[in-house]
């Protein structure tokens, strides 16, 4: 009989010789099939029905050519995705990424994540991710709204409320999806919610916009609450200064803790007063201003600029916050960590550490929240925004954040039971991971080979 690690291992060899060139994607399956090993060797069934190779080719993907006109008058082409993983569970379901590194291998691991996240949201929601390699700094207005109503024109011929629901990701926010929603509902004459992060007055739920934050600062809570810790008095580096980073800092001050450092692509600023989180936002949601210019309101401050001898995970720390990028957080700047006493790290951002690093806090004893268990508040609250727009009603902002804060808990929950009936106790990578396949699992099992 074929044991777990020999079916695992197989499937994983294929998957590397069909996307050999996709580092990412890779990486994020390695990560993934290495945790479910024992689950297979428990459910043979499974290893039967091939479940892990039809799961690791998504049902489909889209790519597509984006034309729009600059404010010069010059033609651009930018190129576009949408990976729809897996619809087992609910319609696909994921963010769109608008950034310049943005290829089919970072879409595809977004996209295959985001199956077992929105899994272990308990809500009914598959997997799916899209984007494209435009690059929305330094462009007008006007140019992000003819680059959003040209992608929209091609993504509205693959998406519905009930079939395809994207939503925000790096470089795409509130005006963003504005944009793409009004000429969705142009094109198809029709009001629905085929696009969450909508603004309030268009469908929008409250708590979206802080959700993700929020969310990852509610599991690690949980975390800390494990070992009998909270965040009193406790510091805190949050990477990036998005809108991940943003609404982690805000609800990590609200629960006492003190924010000393955040970042964007051009360096890190440390504020040994904690981080003002209305400069933040001044800067970062309505000037879209580079970090730097945080120390002309705060002189005492100080800037680092980006570079190979730069690191944000060099500031001493009691818990770590990365919520920037994939890869952002490499061994050194883990074993750096951990040398300067981290006790927790929880993760906002996609993949930010890489696999050596997450080895390096497993070994330390550092409490470690994955991704995709720790950012999941962000796609949760989208579900309920598309509940909402179901039953056309709006639910108060106290009303979501309370199941977003139960959902958290409920993620933590269920991450920390897996970990410890599959022999891991304490490992929530392993925890989440099985957590979030088994569901998947059971719906692929359910539905035949298809
Ligand atoms: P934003 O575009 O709002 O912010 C991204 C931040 O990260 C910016 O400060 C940006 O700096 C910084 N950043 C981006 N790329 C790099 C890089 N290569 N090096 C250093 N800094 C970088 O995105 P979000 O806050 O929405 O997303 C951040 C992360 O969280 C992503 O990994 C995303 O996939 C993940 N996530 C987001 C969710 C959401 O609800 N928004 C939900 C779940 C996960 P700069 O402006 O200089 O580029």
């Amino acid at each position: 009989m074929t044991s777990g690690k020999q079916y695992v291992d197989s499937v994983f060899e294929k998957v590397k010789a069909q996307n050999g060139h996709e580092a990412e994607f890779l990486q994020a399956v390695e990560e993934v099939f290495d945790s479910l090993v024992p689950v297979f060797d428990k459910y043979p069934k499974y290893i039967e029905e091939n479940l892990l190779e039809r799961l690791v080719e998504p049902e489909r993907i889209v790519s597509f050519r984006v034309p729009w006109v600059d404010d010069k008058g010059q033609v651009q082409v930018n190129r576009g995705f949408r990976v729809q993983f897996s619809s087992a569970i609910g319609p696909y379901k994921g963010g769109l990424r608008f950034h310049p590194s943005v290829n089919q291998s970072i879409i595809k691991f977004l996209g295959f994540e985001q199956i077992f996240k929105n899994s272990l949201t308990g809500l009914p929601i598959g997997g799916g991710k899209g984007g494209s390699n435009f690059d929305p700094k330094g462009k007008s207005d006007n140019e992000i709204m003819r680059f959003c109503q040209s992608f929209m024109t091609e993504l509205s011929k693959h998406i519905g409320a009930d079939t395809d629901v994207p939503a925000g990701d790096i470089g795409v926010g509130g005006r963003e999806i504005g944009y793409l929603y009004g000429q969705y509902k142009r094109l198809r004459n029709e009001y629905t919610g085929v696009l969450t992060g909508k603004g309030l007055t268009y469908g929008g739920s409250l708590t979206r916009t802080e959700a993700t934050g929020y969310g990852v600062v509610y599991f690690a809570e949980q975390m800390l609450k494990s070992k009998g810790e909270d965040f009193n008095g406790k510091t805190a580096i949050v990477s990036g200064s998005g809108n991940v980073a943003i609404y982690a800092i805000q609800k990590l001050h609200s629960l006492g803790a003190k924010v000393v450092a955040c970042s964007d692509s051009s360096g890190y600023i440390y504020d040994e007063e904690g981080i003002n989180v209305d400069t933040l936002k001044q800067l970062k949601e309505v000037e879209r201003a580079r970090i730097v210019q945080y120390l002309e309101h705060h002189p005492n401050a100080h800037f680092t600029p980006a570079g190979p001898d730069s690191s944000i995970w060099t500031v001493k720390a009691d818990l770590a916050f990365p919520c920037a990028t994939q890869n952002e957080l490499n061994d050194a700047d883990a074993r750096a960590l951990v040398g300067n006493g981290v006790i927790a790290v929880a993760e906002g951002a996609n993949m930010p550490s890489t696999l050596e690093a997450i080895e390096v806090f497993h070994a330390s004893g550092v409490l470690f929240g994955p991704a995709k268990a720790a950012n999941a508040g962000g796609v949760a609250v989208s579900a309920l925004e598309m509940s909402q727009n179901s039953q056309r009603l709006a639910w108060s902002f106290e009303e979501v954040d309370a199941k977003l804060y139960d959902i958290m808990k409920g993620i933590y929950e269920n991450a920390a039971a897996a970990a410890k009936e599959f022999d891991a106790e304490g490992n929530l990578v392993v925890g989440a991971n099985i957590a979030g396949f088994l569901k998947v699992a059971e719906a692929m099992s359910a539905q035949g080979i298809v």
